[in-house]
Parts: structure tokens; sequence; C-alpha cells
């Protein structure tokens, strides 16, 4: 399969610190995606089990008045992930990257500011509350120093 890439964003508005990236997908495509977005260091992710429809339901036959009708709803997952404002075009690159078959019904990225995050444990907000320990801020630190070669 083809590699695409997300066309580029002319900038988000509005702007925020912080973005909702909300995937609706392919069931069967979520492990991995996951585990690659796991591997890159993104550890927060809420999963929700969805139905819903798009092209690729009207897709099927239609009866007047019943194309929204509850059995052709197709079972998607939807996985929302909050990052700062600059990881968000790497994560929406890799499901992008995991998630596509190039068949209809591949799914679609949704994005949305977030103003504020409380972390309910400790109180703390916005930076100090969205990051993650050995999140991708950890990951990425850690590794650009670890992988500078040496050109002496
Ligand atoms: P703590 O250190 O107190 O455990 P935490 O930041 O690890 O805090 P959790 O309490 O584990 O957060 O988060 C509860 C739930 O919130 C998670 O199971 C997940 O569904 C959701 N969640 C947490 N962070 C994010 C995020 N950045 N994006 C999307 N969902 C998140
Ligand atoms: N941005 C956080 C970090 O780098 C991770 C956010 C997330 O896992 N959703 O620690």
């Amino acid at each position: 399969l083809p590699i695409i890439r997300a066309e580029a964003s002319p900038g988000y508005v509005p702007e925020a610190n912080f973005y909702k990236v909300e995937a609706i997908l392919r069931p069967w495509r979520i492990p991995q995606v996951s585990s690659a977005l796991l591997k890159m260091g993104i550890r927060g992710v809420t999963v929700s089990d969805v139905r819903g429809f798009g092209a690729q339901g009207g897709s099927t036959e239609r009866h007047a008045g019943s194309e929204f009708s509850e059995d052709n709803f197709i079972v998607k997952v939807k996985m929302e992930i909050v990052v700062s404002k600059n990881q968000v075009e790497e994560v929406i690159e890799k499901i992008v990257e995991e998630a596509r078959t190039g068949e209809i019904g591949d799914g679609k990225i949704f994005l949305t500011p977030i103003t504020d995050i409380i972390r309910v444990r400790t109180g703390e907000r916005g930076e100090k509350a969205e990051r993650m320990m050995g999140g991708r801020a950890d990951m990425s630190s850690a590794g650009s120093s670890a992988r500078v070669p040496k050109t002496t």
C-alpha cells in the first residue's frame, strides 16, 4: 500500500496548547494503531466502541426513509488522544499510516482545541497534567541526545 501523508495543515484555529485527536477507525485496525502509538510514547488514550454512518454505510442499498436506520450503522472504534500542540502532526501521521487500507470506510480524524487538562490525583493543570511519565516528550528528549551522531 503506497504511503500517503495527511495534507499540511494551515495552522490550527482556534489556537491552544493542547489538542484532542479523535479518530474513528476500523475496529480490526486498532491493535496495530495503538501499539504504534505506544511505541512512539503516547500513553494516554481513550477508546470507545461506536457505530456510525459514512460513505461506507451509504454504499449499501437504500430504502426511502431508512438511510440512517439502526441496521446500517457500521461498527467503528473511536480513539481520543489529547496531546500537546507540537505532537499533533506526528500522531495524525501515525494513525493514517497504521489505519489506512485505501478502501472506503478507513475512517476520519477530527482535531479539537483543548483549553485545559487537570490530573485528578494531583490537581496539576495544563502542561504538568498533560505530561505522562516516560511519554512522548521524555522519549524524544532522551532519544535526540542519544541519536545525535558525533561529528568529530
Ligand atoms: P495518574 O498519574 O494519576 O494515573 P494519568 O495521567 O496516568 O494520571 P489516568 O488517571 O491513568 O491518567 O487516566 C485515566 C483515563 O484517562 C485513562 O484511562 C484514559 O482513558 C484517559 N486519558 C488519560 N490521559 C489521556 C490523554 N492524554 N488522552 C486521552 N485520554 C487520556
Ligand atoms: N504529551 C504527553 C507526553 O509527552 C503524552 C500525551 C499522551 O500520551 N496522550 O508525555
